[in-house]
């Protein structure tokens, strides 16, 4: 079988550190170990509208964002198909035949999509199009045969969904799609990233975000505001670890090196956090060298954002490249859908001929 890869995000804002270590940084490196047939990296526009229609001029703004956000962390168009959602009809076309293949039921116990209904206040006035996302999302990952999906754990659900939806299809119809699998890192706290406030997931629409494009400035700042330990008061308080975001944050992208390189006085993690949990280290100092880890990682990124900042119309092409190029796939697996679900009637010369046989007499 073929190792075909897709994976997005919805322009609803610019990418974020939850989603260099949920899925960008495994993107850029299945990518660059070359070890796969296709990979397809999508900006879920038509999804983010399904929760923005009011706001168009929001997902418009933010495309051009998540793209420079791709470029700059690596992902590279001459190996990797980059494209946009809604550029590509026949994922739509895939959803209204999906649509009959799921219950309201099934699509009302998914737990990612609840947790969202509640914090977006949806719970009396649910737009149709948010409750089904996850059938457009299997539409994305079907339509391009993925068999690896590098995602977050967040999306397991939507995975799940997925699978079921492709399962019942090739039930009915025949062998036609294939089944997902879900990519996590590693790295347990990668899998979801916690805010900057410490709520359950860094999050675009929560706004506990640092951002990938953010300023040295503005990452200081944002790291010396973050939720830490609540009970550690003074410096001299033995301290928590877990469920710390400054912990949790240096557990996702701290390295060995970063100690001989900024707190020497430490040789890893374990040390570092052994000395706050017994007391006698201040949140100060673990901030700054969280402060120095971050400007390590972000430093090229940013400035490869800005090689590609004086280059738009080259980010718009690479899109609209991507895009038609996506389409071609995408088509194709339609073609292939719609033969199976025997609605290809003007391609069916065998069907044509059997009518002409029954009424000719
Ligand atoms: P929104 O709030 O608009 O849903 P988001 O921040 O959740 O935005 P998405 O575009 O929905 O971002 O997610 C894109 C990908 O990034 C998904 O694979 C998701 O699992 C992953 N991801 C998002 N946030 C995190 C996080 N905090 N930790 C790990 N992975 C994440
Ligand atoms: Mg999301």
């Amino acid at each position: 079988m073929k190792n075909i890869i897709l994976t997005g995000d919805r322009p609803t804002g610019k990418l974020h550190l939850g989603h260099y270590v949920g899925s960008l940084k495994q993107r850029v490196e299945l990518q660059n170990k070359g070890d796969f047939d296709e990979m397809y990296v999508m900006i879920a526009d038509a999804q983010a509208l399904t929760d923005n229609a009011d706001n168009p001029e929001k997902i418009r703004e933010n495309i051009i964002e998540v793209a420079l956000d791709y470029l700059s962390v690596g992902l590279d168009p001459n190996k990797i198909t980059l494209f946009i959602q809604s550029a590509v009809p026949e994922l739509t076309e895939f959803t209204f035949y999906y649509m009959n293949l799921v219950t309201l039921s099934r699509l009302e116990r998914n737990p990612t999509v609840k947790s969202e209904i509640k914090q977006r206040g949806y719970e009396t006035s649910l737009p149709m199009g948010f409750l089904t996302y996850p059938v457009s999302q299997t539409s994305d990952i079907t339509a391009f045969k993925a068999n690896i999906v590098p995602v977050g754990d967040d999306q397991l659900p939507m995975l799940e969904q997925a699978r079921e939806i492709v399962r019942s299809f090739n039930n009915i119809y025949g062998e036609v799609l294939v089944e997902p699998k879900a990519m996590l890192s590693d790295n347990e706290v990668c899998k979801r990233l916690p805010g900057t406030d410490g709520k359950a997931k860094m999050s675009k629409s929560i706004g506990n975000c640092i951002y990938l494009s953010d300023s040295e400035e503005v990452v200081k700042q944002k790291v010396m505001n973050m939720y830490t330990d609540p009970t550690h008061l003074k410096v001299e308080d033995p301290g928590h670890t877990e469920n710390n975001p400054v912990f949790i944050y240096l557990e996702a992208l701290c390295t060995d090196n970063h100690f001989v390189k900024y707190l020497p006085e430490y040789k890893n993690l374990e040390e570092l956090k052994a000395h706050y949990e017994k007391g006698g280290l201040g949140d100060m100092k673990v901030k700054r060298f969280l402060n120095d880890v971050l400007n390590d990682v972000l430093n090229p990124i940013r400035q490869r954002r800005k090689e590609y900042e004086g280059k738009i119309e080259e980010v718009y092409k690479i899109l609209e490249n991507g895009s038609k190029k996506a389409r071609k796939k995408a088509s194709e697996t339609l073609k292939e859908a719609k033969e199976a679900m025997k609605i290809n009637y003007f391609e069916d010369e065998a069907l044509i001929n059997s009518h002409i046989k029954k009424y000719q007499k």
